[in-house]
């Protein structure tokens, strides 16, 4: 009977440890997958505030041009200034990725009296991205050393005349070159004069919203007059133990000294660069004039950076070429075969020729007139369509099919533009 008692006892605690491990189990169970339903409750929740907020942004984003009021104008340099610009509609302003420009159109006094001109030009936003305002900063551009021609027309237009309460005509922010602050690779910024402006963006978005990512960022300029923001960017570099900042003048003055000014002199060159970062695992932005452009991103690519991991900006015609490795054959044949281009519009034929290295030039040297702006592929204002045969886009820029951007364009074989 005892034996039969404690073979029945030993049975019951084992069915009861059963029924506590099924508990157990059955709780564990629940817990993960109650676990599992909060994970994707809240992964549907940032997905619908993600999509809530690129829709707002869309919302708040404009086609062709709106009225922007300039609220402040501060002299940076002794060359540049920046704009404050409010929306004269006073609606709030999209959220616009740090690297990215605007595109202005400027009424000038055309040549006949009386007669107005338009003249559109692209500038960088230069600060974080914010509800309220934008900035732009300019630099005066000068007529070329020697040459007998006007200085640059609305460069100068800005920093003479353009005054608070003026209304500009602005495009929505556009652009590829553009950084996500909130990501987390490392990041080298690089601008070289006033190509500092959109990797300053850049800088202000990353460090105020409180990243912790490494930052490195190389600014040259000549001498101290010519840079902007020197106290801003010492204070970031002060604050901000993850910004390692290098400011190079080129060609200092007796003024200028490397306590409070300077840091090197000289150019931002692969040299410093390779000595400061020892290692390439970065995501690399520059912005600044041919030459700087031209001697470092081959530089930095035969450092072994790869191709997609340097992303640059260029103001002008001096945009990073593809090398004519790149760029099939085409540039071999423009010498060899006479090609020609007919302007359907115009009712114009003229052979193609490849001293005026784009499609625009080639247009406007033979009076066909077709509207442009920044002359580097980037603003779009050249866009024509390609009615017959094809063309070759001389910098990485995007064209719609069937369309070229003028300015950065050449043809491959004979073709026909609808201008
Ligand atoms: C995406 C992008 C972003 C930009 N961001 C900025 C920025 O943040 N800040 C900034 O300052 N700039 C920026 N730029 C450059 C800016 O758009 C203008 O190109 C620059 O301000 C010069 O314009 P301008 O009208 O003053 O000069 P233009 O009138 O276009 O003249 C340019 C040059 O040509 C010369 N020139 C004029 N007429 C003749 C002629 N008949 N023959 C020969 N030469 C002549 C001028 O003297 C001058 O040197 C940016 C450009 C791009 C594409």
């Amino acid at each position: 009977m005892q034996i039969a008692g404690a073979i029945i006892c030993a049975l019951v605690g084992i069915r009861l440890l059963q029924s506590i491990a099924s508990a157990f189990q059955t709780q564990s169970i629940r817990s993960a997958s109650a676990n599992r339903s909060l994970a994707l409750f809240d992964e549907q929740i940032a997905a619908t505030r993600a999509l809530r907020m690129q829709r707002e942004d869309q919302q708040l984003h404009w086609n062709g041009y709106r009225k922007f009021r300039v609220a402040r104008t501060v002299l940076e340099a002794e060359a540049t200034t920046s704009l404050y610009l409010v929306p004269h509609d006073r609606k709030k302003l999209p959220a616009f990725r740090p690297g990215q420009f605007l595109t202005f159109r400027f009424q000038l006094p055309g040549d006949k009296s009386g007669e107005q001109k338009s003249v559109i030009r692209c500038y960088s936003l230069s600060d974080a991205p914010r509800e309220d305002y934008f900035r732009v900063t300019v630099k005066r551009v000068p007529a070329p050393s020697g040459a007998d021609c006007p200085q640059g027309c609305i460069s100068n237009h800005i920093n003479d005349n353009v005054k608070v309460g003026d209304i500009l005509d602005v495009q929505a922010p556009r652009g590829d070159f553009a950084l996500d602050p909130h990501g987390t690779s490392p990041v080298v910024l690089i601008g070289g004069g006033v190509g500092v402006t959109p990797v300053l963006s850049m800088l202000n978005a990353i460090t105020e919203c409180g990243s912790k990512r490494e930052v490195w960022f190389f600014y040259g300029v000549r001498k101290g007059a010519d840079q902007i923001m020197q106290q801003h960017l010492r204070d970031i570099a002060d604050a901000h133990a993850n910004v390692s900042l290098f400011v190079c003048y080129s060609d200092p003055s007796e003024v200028d000294t490397t306590d409070d000014g300077y840091q090197r002199r000289g150019h931002v060159s692969i040299d410093l660069i390779r000595d400061e970062l020892k290692v390439t695992n970065f995501d690399f932005y520059i912005c600044g004039p041919g030459g700087m452009m031209e001697s470092l991103v081959p530089a930095l690519q035969a450092w072994g950076v790869p191709k997609d991991r340097i992303h640059t900006e260029a103001f002008g015609p001096a945009a990073v070429r593809k090398p004519a490795a790149e760029t099939t054959t085409v540039r071999g044949k423009q010498s060899k075969t006479k090609l020609t281009v007919k302007f359907s519009r115009s009712g114009k034929t003229v052979a193609w020729d490849p001293t005026a290295d784009n499609l625009l030039n080639l247009a406007q040297s033979n009076g066909i007139a077709i509207d442009s702006g920044c002359r580097a592929g980037s603003c779009g204002t050249c866009l024509v369509a390609v009615k017959e045969g094809s063309t070759e886009c001389c910098v990485d820029a995007d064209c719609p099919d069937g369309s070229c951007l003028t300015c950065v364009s050449v043809p491959v074989g004979n073709i026909t533009l609808d201008a």
